[in-house]
This record gives C-alpha cells, structure tokens and sequence, in this order.
C-alpha cells in the first residue's frame, strides 16, 4: 500500500515513470490527463467540456476534474492498494480537496516526488513523442532518443503510434507557462509535510529511474 503523487511539468517524464512504478510496487496509476482523453474519446458530456481547454493547453476547470479523480479513488482498488498520481493535482485548489478527501478518510500520501526538467529539455522531448494508439500498451517513444524500429509502429504490440494534439510548440509553451504559474506552488505546498523529494531529470531514462528507486526505496 503506498500513495505517491509525481509533480512535474508536463512533459517531464512522469508517465514514463509511472510506468514502472506501478509495475513494481502494485499500485493504480492514476493519471487526469488519461481519464479525460478518454472521456473525449468515448464522447462523453466531460469529455466534450474537457477538450476545448486541452486543445489550448489550459488547464480544466477544477470542479470537473477534482470529481472525475475522487470518484477513481473511491474505487476498490486504490481503497486497498493506494495510488499513484499523476497529473494531479494541479493547483492548490486541486490539492487542497484531495486533502480533505484523505482526511476524512484518515489516509495520508507517503511521498510527493518532484521531478524537475529545464523547459528547453521539455520542449525538444514534446515535440519528438509518438505514443501507442493501444490503450493496453500505451508505450512512449521519442524520435529522438528511443525510435521505434519500424516509424509509426509500436515494437511491443504493433499498432500505430500517434502524436498527441496537444504536443505542438505553441501548447507545449503555454502548458509550461501554466505550470510555472499554478503547478510549481505545490511543490512549496507539499514542502510544507516534509514529503517532497526532488529528482532531476536525466538524459537518460534508465538514470532518471534509479533515482526514483533511490527515492521509493527509503519509505
Ligand atoms: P502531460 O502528460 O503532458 O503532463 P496530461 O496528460 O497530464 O499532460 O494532461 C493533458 C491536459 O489535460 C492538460 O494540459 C490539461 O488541460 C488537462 N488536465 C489533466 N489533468 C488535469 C488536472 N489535474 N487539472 C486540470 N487539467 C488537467
Ligand atoms: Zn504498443
């Protein structure tokens, strides 16, 4: 049982360590930016809201999303196993209503892992990421520094690739003027429990994960 919160700008690399995190210690992953795009996906009223803020890089109204995540907690699996998020919460609004949710619940987060990229790293990965199209794979590629082997294919289950709408130049930079303004004062939110650890992003991925293990590990 664990409950971790991975800050860090869009674009950071948190999902890539999520990935393994979740695989390793057996707890959800649960990322905002993943349930809205299904939403959007599936067509639903949220999604249809969602979207336009997406597409601009804005964040989503907190009311919407503050629901939609405490509604995925309140599911059995993260009641028995904690939770991993990621992407959440957002604002200081954001985390302030999930601690009242933990409160009410007498749960606290264990650890808040800040991981910290230079905006000009951000915008060079953004603009190179390919995703798998399945969402059973989900798997992350970047033209630059991990290509698939064949273009546009995923090497572990062979669909397609895409890029994400939202990763062009002009909404990577508003995502990263958004989280400067409104993200980044949760790390001195957090600072506050003593829970926060900073992790430097490293060129290199398998780098970037012993670090987090450094991390985890100490828990
Ligand atoms: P990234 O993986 O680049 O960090 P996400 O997938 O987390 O981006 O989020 C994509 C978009 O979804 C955000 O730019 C924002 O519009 C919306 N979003 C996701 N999570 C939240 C949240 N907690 N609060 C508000 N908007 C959110
Ligand atoms: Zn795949």
């Amino acid at each position: 049982m664990m409950r971790l919160i991975i800050l860090g700008a869009p674009g950071s690399g948190k999902g890539s360590q999520c990935k393994w995190i979740t695989k390793d210690y057996d707890v959800p992953h649960i990322s905002t930016g993943d349930i809205l795009r299904k939403n959007i996906a599936d067509g639903t009223e949220l999604g249809m809201k969602a979207k336009e803020y997406m597409d601009k890089g804005e964040l989503v109204p907190d009311e919407l999303v503050i629901d939609i995540l405490k509604a995925r907690l309140d599911e059995e699996d993260c009641q028995e196993k904690g939770f991993l998020l990621d992407g959440f919460p957002r604002t200081v609004a954001q985390a302030e209503a999930l601690d009242s949710y933990l409160q009410e619940r007498d749960m606290e987060i264990d650890k808040v892992i800040n991981l910290d990229v230079p905006d000009e790293e951000i915008m060079s990965r953004a603009i190179n990421r390919r995703t798998c199209e399945n969402p059973n794979c989900k798997e992350i590629y970047n033209l630059r520094d991990n290509p698939p082997r064949v273009e546009g294919i995923c090497d572990k289950c062979g669909s397609k690739l895409f890029q994400r709408p939202d990763d062009n130049e002009e909404t990577v930079t508003n995502r990263l003027n958004v989280y400067h303004k409104q993200t980044e004062p949760l790390i001195e939110y957090y600072s506050k429990t003593g829970k926060v650890s900073t992790v430097v992003g490293q060129e290199l991925l398998e780098d970037t994960i012993a670090l987090v293990k450094g991390v985890l590990e100490n828990l």
